[in-house]
């Protein structure tokens, strides 16, 4: 069964996309935007998910 990772970067705060080699990881591995330089995670996007989430809540 394939499972493709996306080969692309969408931050969780600006919505920007790149490409997944665009992007750099901080120390704990840990995407940062190259847009708005959010640093995106399990626990530091939870406020960027969830502010997106309520905007687009049915
Ligand atoms: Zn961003």
């Amino acid at each position: 069964m394939d499972f493709d990772w996306p080969t692309y970067f969408e931050c969780a705060a600006c919505g920007a996309e790149f490409p997944a080699n665009a992007v750099q990881y901080d120390d704990l591995g840990y995407p940062e935007c190259p847009e708005c330089e959010a640093r995106t995670g399990p626990l530091a996007s939870l406020e960027a998910v969830e502010a997106a989430e309520s905007g687009i809540a049915e």
